[in-house]
């Protein structure tokens, strides 16, 4: 006999984890899935200044106090992959442990980093999506960010406090990130930046990075020698789930409006893996909210 939760939650970050305080406030049984951290991407954001009631706070605080919040109302928390949804009446969520049934859904599935789809991406040593996780193991040495949104310039600023020197490589002249991050950047004298270049092979020895080759506008190719390269060239959804359920769009997002229901019965969508065109913490936190309650209605509804 399979544990019966009222909501299963798929995904521990921000969305997924205010969904689980609002349905314990609402009084119905909780599990939250999540594969590999909980607090999702925010985590590892070395600052967060947009988050309302904190004038600053780390991506890792966020994230622990959004944690310690679900726990003490007592959702249940569990790290494990989840594999299969079956969806019906009664949902079945498999996962690489075991499997569980739920009366209402939230796919809270966020995003994962895009590659540059380089060969030796996923081989070499020296790769890293995550400057504040591995930005201590380049400390004195030279390293490049690959990006120009906000990320990219946060990663870059943090780089520099560790690193000897480090090359922002974005592909066009103008930045997508925050003009602040840009002025501050600028002001470091062991940052320089490669713009309007593009990383296009990547070198190795003895199963780690050396050298990056960029290719500039005019088809100049230069070799920059780096220990680090820090791909930070934005976020696409978690598709496998959404597609497996057949609620993705083109895109792999997961089909669902303001009021986060899906075309599945009792399945909703939280946070970024929902198609909307604006994907902040606060956002990811309001879906959470209007997801739960709407399982929760959904909950009722049922019994
Ligand atoms: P993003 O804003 O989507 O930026 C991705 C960057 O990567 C863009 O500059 C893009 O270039 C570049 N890029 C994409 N594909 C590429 C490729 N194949 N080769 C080379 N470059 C490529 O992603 P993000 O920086 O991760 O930010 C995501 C969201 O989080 C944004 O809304 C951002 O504002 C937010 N954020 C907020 C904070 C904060 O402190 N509040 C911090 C970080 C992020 P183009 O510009 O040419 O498209």
């Amino acid at each position: 006999m399979r544990e019966f939760f009222d909501i299963i939650i798929v995904g521990g970050g921000p969305a997924g984890l205010t969904a689980a305080v609002y349905a314990r406030r609402a009084g119905k049984s909780v599990l939250v899935l999540e594969k590999e951290g909980f607090g999702g991407q925010i985590a590892s954001a070395p600052k967060v200044e947009n988050f309302p009631g904190f004038a600053a706070i780390s991506g890792a605080e966020l994230a622990d106090r959004l944690f310690s919040q679900a726990e003490a109302l007592g959702a249940r928390l569990e790290l494990e992959e989840v594999t299969e949804i079956t969806s019906g009446a009664v949902k079945t969520v498999t996962t690489d442990y075991g499997a569980y049934d739920c009366a209402a859904l939230i796919l809270a599935t966020g995003m994962r980093h895009r590659t540059l789809g380089l060969a030796g991406e996923d081989t070499l040593s020296g790769i890293s999506y995550c400057a504040v996780c591995d930005g201590a193991f380049y400390a004195g040495k030279d390293v490049a960010v690959c990006g120009g949104g906000s990320t990219a310039l946060q990663d870059a600023l943090f780089l520099s406090e560790v690193c000897r020197h480090v090359t922002v490589i974005h592909r066009r002249a103008a930045f997508r990130g925050d003009p602040i991050l840009v002025d501050a950047l600028r002001k470091r004298e062991n940052v320089s930046f490669a713009l309007e270049a593009e990383v296009v092979a990547l070198t190795g020895r003895d199963g780690a990075l050396e050298a990056l080759t960029l290719r500039h506008l005019d088809g100049r190719l230069e070799t920059l020698t780096v220990s680090g390269l820090f791909e930070a060239v934005g976020q696409m959804p978690q598709e496998v789930l959404s597609r497996q359920l057949g609620l993705a769009d083109e895109g792999g997002f997961l089909r669902a409006g303001e009021d986060c229901r899906t075309a599945a019965n009792g399945v909703f969508a939280a946070g970024d893996c929902r198609a909307k065109s604006v994907r902040q913490l606060t956002t990811a936190c309001a879906d959470g909210a209007v997801a739960a309650l709407a399982a929760c209605d959904w909950c009722a509804h049922m019994s």
